[in-house]
């Protein structure tokens, strides 16, 4: 085992699906059009937002973009709200995609906006990086699903051989056009990793477009041809100037904005080395110790407000992901280390 071993402690929360997803229930003409009377569905609008339902704080004034009003629901079980199939059409809509079944019920999921909502339906639509953390698996599953699927069908209207036009088939999971070409959902791998120096110091970084304080772990898109571990090496050397050791995986979870894949590792490099922050894309790298790390990890994450220690930290000043983020598991992991 190498120096500095770790694991995750959570999963992460996108990846909690409960959702069984079996695809020769796509494939059943007789399954797709008889289950359709009895199905739940997830309709997620243009921004991938969908009604949920959660017990908010009554003394804080709700706004769907407030991390910290979904900090205060934090482990209430948010749940995804969907409609009965046949209140939205007799039989599946040709855009719509099977989700997959639950305790025997199927789930769908169609693009729709709030006017598809039922008039007494109190939810509160939210999309998944807002609400992510704070739904239950299920919910949390379907969202992630069906966000990405409906990503993907946006995208692939056109067919990438010729040129004409697609339609859905097999029940959301593939696109075929006019000449028989098929294609099915996309996913783009994304590594993103966390680097330490197997002792007791993570290395952070900020991006030039966050706000002053915001830091999170490494990450970049897999590269055609390359291996997860040879992406590691060449985007941690690209973004800090760093030569990394002991390459190990994590976890991962999607990440659907629109469509990637968060493959989670951690790594090793020298903290006495020279930091170079690649021009345009690192504003900042530091490393911090453990105990700095869940100090900052106590003081809430990105959406939380400054609170009263604003005015007293004598530690750098480091805001965290939330805890939709892989980012977030990962560093909640190697913060526990020795706990
Ligand atoms: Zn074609």
């Amino acid at each position: 085992m190498s120096r500095g071993y770790f694991e995750l402690t959570d999963q992460p929360v996108l990846s909690r699906n409960i959702l069984d997803r079996d695809e020769r229930l796509r494939l059943d003409p007789v399954y797709v059009r008889d289950s359709w009377p009895k199905a739940r569905v997830v309709v997620v609008d243009e921004s991938g937002r969908t009604p949920v339902d959660w017990q908010v704080d009554p003394d804080r004034e709700f706004r769907e973009t407030d991390a910290a009003a979904w900090d205060a629901a934090a482990g209430r079980g948010g749940q995804v709200r969907t409609r009965a199939g046949t209140d939205l059409a007799p039989e599946p809509p040709a855009e719509a995609v099977l989700l997959g079944e639950s305790e025997g019920v199927p789930y769908w999921a169609v693009r729709g906006g709030p006017a598809w909502t039922a008039a007494d339906d109190p939810g509160e639509w939210a999309d998944l990086r807002a609400a992510g953390a704070f739904l239950d698996p299920l919910g949390s599953g379907l969202l992630t699903c069906a966000v990405s699927t409906l990503n993907w069908h946006d995208r692939a209207r056109f067919c990438a051989v010729d040129g004409t036009r697609t339609r859905p088939h097999n029940a959301g999971w593939a696109r075929i056009c006019e000449n028989g070409h098929e294609e099915y959902p996309r996913t783009d791998p994304a590594v993103i990793c966390l680097v330490h120096d197997g002792a007791d110091r993570v290395l952070l970084a900020r991006q030039p477009v966050w706000p002053v304080g915001r830091y999170s772990v490494l990450a970049g898109f897999v590269e055609s041809g390359e291996s997860l571990e040879a992406c590691v090496h060449r985007e941690i050397a690209e973004e800090v100037g760093l030569d990394v050791t002991d390459v190990r995986y994590l976890g991962s979870q999607a990440w659907p904005f629109p469509r990637s894949l968060m493959v989670g590792f951690h790594a090793i490099a020298d903290p006495d080395a020279l930091l170079v922050p690649q021009e345009g894309e690192i504003a900042d790298a530091l490393w911090i110790t453990r105990d700095q790390l869940r100090a900052a990890l106590a003081r809430g994450d990105w959406g939380a407000p400054e609170g009263r220690d604003a005015h007293e930290r004598t530690d750098p000043v480091v805001r965290l992901p939330g805890r939709v983020s892989i980012a977030r598991t990962m560093l909640d992991a190697w913060a526990a280390v020795g706990l």
